[in-house]
């Protein structure tokens, strides 16, 4: 038996017999896997799932044990993800400290920091938010205004981040902040982590057009920060916040190609042909529109593309290449693509795509307006398309400014 298989089997008998007998139903909703100390999230059921998980270093597999995490490599992690796939079991925890700060930290943070926070994430004790972007300090973001000024071994912070996503959820935040104001612009920033449970933070819910508040405004009030919680070093942000970009698009673009591999297996087969079926009607075994056909047909080739372009990338990282620039294409084209398959959808489905709530409409219906809308955001956060186009021009094609 390989290590593969003889991995796959120890699994296999944990989450099949040992976990369910500790678990209560698990509630659906991903919402409830994000972790955190606030009151009423997460699910018991779903916290209860996080620890035992945790406990085996399955909520981080890939982490370095002696962090809390799995150990594993990229095809025993594969495992647990085909593991998890078969018995439709939810991922154990999602969030920003799993898939931005975490990794962030591996790279840049110190031992002691790295001690301090990861095991934290792991055991999903602790929900991180992210304090990039300010009202003058979007696609500019190394305008960040945010000052910070050292008092003792503190950082006393003063000003405003905006777009803070989950903000009011939040326990822990990792932020860019300017500790000189009189060097170049990139050069004063510092990149540091805060506890949002103090006096000097505020979070103030901002409502969207698809009728849920993901995120907030925040501001500081001579909010406080140790200088032991810097990560990287005083006036080095701009590496680090660089780096943790990089790890949010590969995520962004993941979510895109992850629901895009499963389609292509087959779980949700053919799901715009049937919808345009449905809603417009076959002729001789075809969608009836030829235009629609067209854009179906469109659609799921540039999504068997971007599939396998994925799966070419997963295979660069299994031989060791660590994905740089070449995330902006991910997140680029995983975000419009899904935005042509949601007006795609819109056009199939016409005004029963429109219903905002009551009755003429079904659920699916009701939750495809609220999903169009929401997937306008997806190529604003992370970084706009234009500003990935212009990291692509410049660090993957080696275009002059
Ligand atoms: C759903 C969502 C969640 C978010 N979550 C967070 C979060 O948790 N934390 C956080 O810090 N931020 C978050 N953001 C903010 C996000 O990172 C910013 O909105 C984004 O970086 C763009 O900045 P801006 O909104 O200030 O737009 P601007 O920078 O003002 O851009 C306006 C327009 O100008 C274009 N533009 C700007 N500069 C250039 C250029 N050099 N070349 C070509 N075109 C350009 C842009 O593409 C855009 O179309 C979130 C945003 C969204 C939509």
């Amino acid at each position: 038996m390989t290590d593969v298989e003889s991995f796959r089997r120890d699994l296999r008998a944990f989450l099949e017999r040992d976990l369910p007998e500790k678990l209560g139903e698990l509630p659906p909703n991903t919402a409830e896997y994000w972790g955190g100390q606030k009151p009423d999230l997460p699910h018991p059921n779903s916290a209860r799932y996080c620890e035992l998980m945790a406990e085996r270093g399955l909520t981080a597999p890939t982490w370095p044990k002696e962090y809390g995490g799995g150990g594993l490599d990229q095809q025993q992690a594969k495992v647990l993800q085909e593991e998890l796939k078969r018995l439709r079991l939810p991922p154990p925890l999602v969030g920003f400290g799993l898939v931005m700060i975490g990794p962030t930290l591996l790279q840049y943070g110190s031992d002691e920091q790295k001690r301090e926070h990861l095991p934290k994430i792991v055991r999903g004790q602790i929900r991180w938010v992210q304090g990039y972007s300010e009202p003058n300090a979007g696609s500019d973001l190394a305008a960040v205004a945010t000052s910070a000024r050292f008092e003792g071994d503190e950082l006393v912070l003063n000003g405003q981040k905006v777009w803070t996503s989950y903000g009011e959820k939040g326990d822990w935040m990792f932020a860019l902040v300017r500790t000189d104001a009189h060097v170049k612009k990139q050069e004063g920033i510092t990149f540091l982590l805060l506890n949002m449970h103090q006096p000097g933070v505020e979070t103030r819910v901002i409502k969207l057009i698809s009728g849920s508040s993901p995120f907030c405004e925040t501001f500081f009030t001579d909010a406080r920060a140790h200088v032991k919680d810097v990560i990287y070093g005083v006036g080095k942000g701009w590496t680090v916040a660089k780096a943790l970009l990089g790890h949010e698009r590969n995520m962004i673009g993941d979510v895109f190609g992850t629901s895009v591999t499963s389609r292509r297996k087959g779980n949700e087969k053919n799901a715009l042909g049937e919808l345009a079926r449905e809603y417009i009607g076959d002729r001789d075994g075809k969608v009836a529109d030829p235009v629609v056909r067209d854009r179906v047909s469109q659609i799921s080739m540039d999504e068997r593309c971007f599939a396998l372009t994925m799966q070419r990338s997963a295979d660069n990282v299994k031989a060791g290449h660590r994905p740089g620039a070449e995330s902006s294409i991910f997140k680029i084209y995983g975000t419009e693509l899904n935005q042509r398959r949601h007006e795609l959808m819109l056009a199939i489905r016409g005004p029963q795509a429109l219903g905002w709530s009551g009755p003429g409409f079904d659920e699916k219906e009701l939750a495809q307006t609220r999903d169009w809308l929401r997937s306008r955001g997806n190529t604003i956060e992370g970084g706009t398309s234009e500003v990935q186009l212009n990291i692509i021009a410049k660090h993957v094609l080696d275009l002059p400014d």
